[in-house]
């Protein structure tokens, strides 16, 4: 956190220190992201991103939307359009935020769109296949995602058991998990590791991490097995 001088904030442990959540799923033909949020330049200068086929997001807030003007340098090396995938709920965020982006008289440079509207309706982004999971971030519906036996869900306090059923079978699960004390819209650490249990998925990442939570060394030894913290440049192959 900007201006913190906490143990975490100030940690030597490159585990312990975050960039806002998103991530990078890749096929041997597409390459997607799910969010862009503030640090999305950084994260892809830093992977040294060269392809990105489509974005697809999860919900409107903007720590999960505010980088999306940077799809400008895809564009400009495709020389099209960037494939955009969210419900209407986001889609509204974007024409607000971004609306020079949709204007009608378009100056040079700025980011273009090809805008999905995405239902609870699996779909295809070129070979990889794509099933929403609706979960609830308090009261705003959460695009969850499952990728095959990949599952994605970050800003959610709830699932209903119908939206459980779609995440059972994944292999590995990367789920919220704010903090040890509860809040309002986010999972805690407890309330997370119980709800791996409940859906019976073997392999576990929290996400969307506080500096609150503790140290990461701290924490995942403390995690029974199959969980673990998520870190920056986590990669995991499914
Ligand atoms: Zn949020
Ligand atoms: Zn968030």
């Amino acid at each position: 956190m900007i201006g913190c001088e906490c143990d975490v904030c100030t940690s030597p442990d490159k585990k312990d220190n975050r960039l806002r959540s998103s991530i990078l799923v890749q096929s041997p033909e597409t390459t997607l992201i799910v969010d862009t949020g503030p640090d999305f330049r950084y994260q892809m200068l830093r992977e040294n991103v060269k392809h990105l086929d489509a974005v697809l997001y999860t919900h409107p807030h903007k720590d999960h939307l505010a980088g999306l003007d940077d799809i400008r340098a895809y564009n400009f090396f495709t020389r099209k359009p960037m494939d955009i995938y969210a419900d209407s709920l986001t889609e509204e965020a974007l024409r607000r935020d971004f609306y020079y982006a949709f204007s009608d008289t378009k100056y040079p440079g700025i980011p273009e769109l090809d805008l999905h509207t995405i239902t609870l309706e699996p779909f295809m982004v070129k070979d990889i296949p794509v099933t929403p999971v609706l979960v609830w971030h308090l009261k705003m519906p959460v695009m969850g995602f499952r990728f095959g036996k990949f599952t994605y869900i970050t800003d959610a306090n709830r699932i209903d058991e119908s939206e459980r059923e779609k995440i059972r079978g994944s292999e590995i699960l990367v789920l919220n998990a704010l903090r040890k004390a509860q809040h309002i819209s986010h999972f805690n650490l407890a309330e997370a590791i119980d709800l791996v249990g409940e859906l019976g998925v073997p392999e576990a990442y929290f996400t969307h991490i506080s500096h609150q939570l503790g140290l990461h060394a701290e924490v995942e030894a403390e995690l029974p097995p199959g969980c673990h913290l998520a870190f920056d440049r986590l990669t995991l192959n499914v």
